[in-house]
Parts: structure tokens; C-alpha cells; sequence
């Protein structure tokens, strides 16, 4: 007991949502930030996994707008909302990743039974360019795939997409614009799968899914399913 006072004077464990030291520390999440989490329910976009607004749709706007190669996908957070959009900040720039142990294990409390009834055979984590991964030490995409692989028993391959080409950064660019800057960006390693899980931190315009899943699709994978932490409500 003694160890674990020690450890947690040294390694307190901070809740992703108000980033203060929590005293939950089984789940890692304060009691009181539970009602902030709203994570994304029903009704859902049935291709990209978006939060939808009006209950008698099928589909987001952007999945009727542009083309969809992957089959599905799915997300816990709306990264339209602030403690979301700071957590996963924090994560990928200040090197924060304690919080995606809490942040997968939400995942997989939520999502069981649809990650086991995709029945994937393996995980493929969208790869960052050598030089940022230089800078920054890490691929947040392969840290939140190997946690998760590890829960659901589906091996991670890390190797089977590159990326070959330095883009701009998305922020600012349209979907179209991305779909463009992204051509060429990313090739796949022919491999013998035929059904994969594609995995990212942040879904938005799903550019980067598109054209990693038309990689992958051209060495012949059958069934590209994505799976990203946070998705964005998308341009309509
Ligand atoms: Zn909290
Ligand atoms: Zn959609």
C-alpha cells in the first residue's frame, strides 16, 4: 500500500476532462465531469460514425457529399466540444498520453461488442511522416492502436502503411483541398488482409480515412473499418 501512496504522490492520476488530479481513480474520471463527457450516442451516421442531428437521416452531410471507400466507423468523442478538443492537444503536443489509458478503456467499455462483431484481423494505425514523428517522439495513432489491441486480442501492424510524402497541415483546407493535399501521401505494404481496422486520434472531414482506405484497398484489403477517438460534427 505503502508503494501505491508513493506512486500516486509522483503520478497522480489527472481526469481528461477538467485535467485536475481525481480521486476516482478507478475509472480516472471525477465524479462531477461525468455529465461533460456526452459521448457520441444514437442517432449516428450509419458510414462515419457522426453525431447527427436530425433523427430521420442515414447519413452525415459529408458522407452524401463526398465518396466513401471504408465500410464503417466509429468514435467515442465530439471533438466539437472543448475539454475534447484540449485533451487531445494535450495528448499529441505536450506528450500527455496517461490520458489515453483512461480514454481507451472508456472505448472499450462502450464498444465491446462492435469492435468483436467487425471481427478485424488486424490494426493499422494511420502513420505520421518520419520528421514529425522525430519531433514529437511518438504517433499518437499507433498509441491508442496498441492499447486497444491489447483489450480486444487484434494484433497492431505498424508497418503496413507508410506515409511517403510531408503534407500541409489539414486545418485550413476544404475536404477537397485535403483529398488533394493527401494524394500520394500514404502506400500500403502488400499484405494477405482482407479485413482491417483503421486507427486515428481525430476524425473530421475523414480525408485521411478516405485515402488511406483506397491504399489499402488497391493492395487488396476487402473491408477497411475506422476507428478514431474523436470525430467533429463534420460541415453541416
Ligand atoms: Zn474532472
Ligand atoms: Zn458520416
Amino acid at each position: 500500500m505503502k508503494e501505491g501512496l508513493i506512486w500516486d504522490l509522483f503520478f497522480p492520476i489527472r481526469c481528461p476532462v477538467c485535467l485536475d488530479v481525481t480521486i476516482s481513480k478507478k475509472r480516472g474520471i471525477c465524479e462531477q465531469c461525468i455529465p461533460y463527457l456526452q459521448y457520441i450516442e444514437e442517432p449516428r451516421c450509419k458510414k462515419c460514425g457522426k453525431k447527427i442531428m436530425q433523427e430521420e437521416m442515414e447519413y452525415c452531410y459529408d458522407c452524401t457529399k463526398y465518396s466513401r471507400s471504408f465500410e464503417e466507423g466509429i468514435s467515442l468523442l465530439d471533438y466539437s466540444l472543448p475539454w475534447v478538443k484540449r485533451v487531445m492537444a494535450q495528448i499529441k503536443y505536450q506528450n500527455h498520453r496517461q490520458y489515453l489509458d483512461i480514454l481507451c478503456r472508456e472505448f472499450y467499455q462502450k464498444y465491446e461488442k462492435k469492435i468483436e462483431q467487425w471481427d478485424c484481423e488486424v490494426m493499422l494505425p494511420v502513420p505520421i511522416h518520419n520528421s514529425r514523428r522525430r519531433k514529437r517522439g511518438f504517433n499518437q495513432a499507433e498509441e491508442i492502436a496498441w492499447r486497444l489491441g491489447e483489450m480486444w486480442k487484434i494484433p497492431v501492424d505498424c508497418s503496413c502503411l507508410k506515409r511517403v510524402k510531408k503534407t500541409l497541415p489539414q486545418k485550413e483546407l476544404s475536404s477537397r483541398e485535403r483529398i488533394n493535399n493527401l494524394k500520394g501521401a500514404f502506400v500500403a505494404q502488400k499484405q494477405s488482409y482482407k479485413k482491417v481496422l483503421l486507427v486515428d486520434d481525430i476524425f473530421t472531414t475523414g480525408s485521411t480515412a478516405e485515402i488511406c482506405t483506397r491504399a489499402l484497398k488497391a493492395i487488396g484489403v476487402e473491408q477497411v473499418y475506422i476507428l478514431t477517438l474523436a470525430i467533429g460534427r463534420g460541415t453541416s
